[in-house]
């Protein structure tokens, strides 16, 4: 494979902050988001609902080929067959959000959104970035980054924690699952559960950068910090092969 070829199946266990990846130009989600992302480094993208038309269109290309590869006839399923789907898909789904792995990472959602959103947090943030506009240079500008960063990296992973958790009770549920037909480390859930990892883990540290520069702020962080240990130990009970699993791209 040269360098420039896609990686087959690399989003299917990436965190999806596209603008970060090193791997955008070898990702077939990846190609899209850079396309936009220089669009809007030039300006305006007037032609932005024109791309979210076409990706629909991607999509919907792609579930059908996913569909024929898995032998499935998507246009040959009655109504009541799909009433049945999406009674299971809904039972399904009441069950993983009430496991206690997916409570937990909500819980943490609300109260990370909580804590960001603070009025002090915001005009800081805003404040900062008025500062890197003004051109201030040295540990002043260190410390202002870190700051940046390290909010930025709480706000992207505070609502995809929760969602890879729903996401991994599911796919745990999965009776039907093929996944069974494979060893752990192949076994998509295990991917899962990897990348759920790795993103506590990147938002503990953002969490502990955050204690060193608003230290009056201890409790209100401890808290986090505790809460998402706690699920980062849940998760690896539950799933004591995820960080076996091999991610395109990523890990091989
Ligand atoms: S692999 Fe990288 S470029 Fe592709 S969807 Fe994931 S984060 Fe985005």
């Amino acid at each position: 494979m040269n360098d420039k070829e896609n990686i087959p199946g690399i989003h299917n266990w990436c965190d999806r902050w596209c603008e970060k990846c090193p791997f955008i130009a070898r990702c077939a989600v990846g190609e899209h988001e850079l396309e936009i992302i220089e669009q809007e480094q030039k300006g305006f993208n007037p032609d932005f609902w024109e791309d979210i038309n076409q990706q629909f269109t991607k999509s919907i290309e792609l579930l059908d080929e996913l569909a024929k590869d898995k032998g499935i006839d998507l246009k040959g399923i009655s109504d009541e067959e799909w009433q049945n789907i999406d009674k299971d898909n809904r039972k399904q789904q009441l069950d993983a959000e009430s496991h206690p792995i997916s409570r937990m990472a909500n819980q943490y959602a609300k109260e990370c959104e909580r804590i960001v959103n603070l009025d002090f947090i915001e005009n800081l943030y805003d404040s900062e970035e008025k500062k890197i506009d003004l051109g201030l240079e040295g540990n002043v500008y260190k410390n202002i980054s870190k700051f940046k960063e390290t909010i930025d990296v709480i706000r992207w992973y505070m609502f995809f924690i929760p969602a890879k958790c729903n996401r991994l009770m599911m796919e745990n549920m999965d009776t039907e699952f093929e996944d069974s037909e494979f060893p752990p480390e192949e076994r998509s859930y295990n991917g899962t559960a990897k990348i759920t990892l790795i993103s506590i883990e990147r938002s503990i540290a953002a969490w502990g950068f955050l204690l060193q520069l608003l230290p009056d702020m201890q409790d209100t962080i401890l808290s986090e910090l505790a809460l998402l240990q706690k699920l980062h130990r849940s998760i690896r009970n539950e799933f004591p092969d995820a960080m076996r699993f091999i991610r395109p791209g990523f890990d091989d």
